[in-house]
């Protein structure tokens, strides 16, 4: 399969045209535009593309691609009528998962422009996750080309895994209960390893009320939540703990309105990670349990765990299946790949190019990994 490095090239030009269009979650006509040229792609390879569309984000792309035998049944070739009472049963085919929306604001191209240097590329998305969009597309055309798809697949493109999936979730849950395996197009390690695991994520909002006084004439009578806050916020922080993989970030913090007030509201937004059984609750216990430090004032606690960790449930088996060898790892981040995993359907994350520094202006992929990811997928699409 060393033509795959021959599609380097071609690689390396779709991924800029994915790039240099950029998908801020939040700009429903920029994804969309990534959404179209993703679907012509997938036309052209053969697909039929079902557009779903979104008002508030992206449209959902699903493109179906099936064996070029079902399109034109041979009752010679064996194994296809084996086939046909596996797909009745629904669990059959494989769901292949990437986003389509990145965390980069329209206009970071001008000073985050696609370029390549030292065997890297860089460019906003270039990791996370139009790098893996254009290795299923490459090993898609690959598999297809030789006629040897194992089995059907489904390529879901979706809009706004970036802000927690909200409108995709649904979708990707009800492909992936018809698929028997699910590989998710993440940002790959930077040592090449495949994500095996996934924390949970949560989100907090802390709501501090004080007292609103002016802060020359009666600063005695105000509370000020702002200092209330700041307590909170130590208190918070330190419910990390690193041992067992669960940590806590105040990202956002909002109060106040001029500095000659004494501020009467202010409002914290944390970020929670955890990665064993029981932490999120314990947290979230915690969370509730968060007491005013300052007399005449308040707190409001809210949010909760919005992703399920992912089990280490029959990853090696599928890696096995495939006949791929894998170095696994973890990963602190979320995907997609974490509601797959609670329905208890196989799961693999980071099969999109290695690289590194994904939502920061040095995000990269490494240009060799664009074909070896391209080979690895071709090759599970074949034989598994
Ligand atoms: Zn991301």
């Amino acid at each position: 399969m060393s033509n795959f490095d021959a599609r380097t090239s071609d690689m390396l030009a779709l991924l800029k045209r994915l790039v240099e269009t950029e998908s801020p979650s939040h700009n429903k006509a920029a994804v969309d535009r990534v959404g179209a040229l993703v679907a012509e792609e997938c036309r052209r390879l053969g697909a039929q593309v079902e557009i779903h569309p979104q008002t508030e984000t992206g449209n959902q792309v699903e493109a179906r691609f099936s064996r070029p035998w079902l399109l034109c049944p041979d009752p010679q070739r064996p194994g296809t009528g084996g086939h046909t009472s596996q797909k009745e049963s629904g669990a059959y085919g494989i769901l292949l998962l990437a986003h389509m929306d990145t965390v980069f604001p329209l206009g970071t191209l001008e000073k985050m422009p696609f370029y390549e240097k030292d065997g890297k590329v860089f460019g906003p998305g270039v990791s996370d996750m139009k790098g893996g969009i254009v290795v299923a597309l490459t090993a898609l055309a690959a598999a297809l080309e030789t006629g040897s798809l194992a089995h059907p697949v489904t390529a879901l493109f979706t809009s706004d895994e970036e802000i927690g999936s909200g409108t995709s979730r649904a979708l990707i849950e009800k492909l992936a209960a018809e698929s028997a395996l699910v590989l998710v197009l993440g940002p790959g390690m930077v040592d090449g390893s495949v994500k095996t695991w996934r924390k949970g994520v949560g989100e907090f909002t802390v709501r501090v009320r004080g007292r609103a006084a002016h802060a020359g004439g009666d600063h005695e009578k105000g509370r000020n939540a702002i200092e209330e806050m700041a307590h909170q916020v130590l208190a918070i922080q330190k419910l990390t703990d690193y041992n067992k993989g669960t940590t806590l970030n105040v990202g956002v913090i909002r109060g106040g309105i001029a500095s000659n007030v004494v501020p009467d509201e202010a409002s914290l937004e944390v970020d929670l990670r955890v990665m064993q059984p029981g932490e999120a609750e314990r947290i979230s216990a915690a969370l509730q349990a968060l007491k005013p430090v300052l007399d005449g004032t308040s707190l409001e606690v809210t949010g909760g765990l919005n992703r399920p960790p992912m089990p280490f449930n029959g990853v090696k088996v599928i890696a096995a299946n495939a006949n791929i060898e894998l170095k696994a790892s973890g990963t602190g981040s979320a995907s997609d790949a974490n509601f797959v995993a609670l329905l208890g359907i196989p799961v693999l994350d980071g099969l999109g190019p290695a690289g590194g520094e994904y939502h920061s202006e040095r995000e990269f992929i490494f240009r060799d990994s664009l074909p070896e990811r391209a080979k690895l997928l071709a090759a599970i699409l074949r034989e598994w």
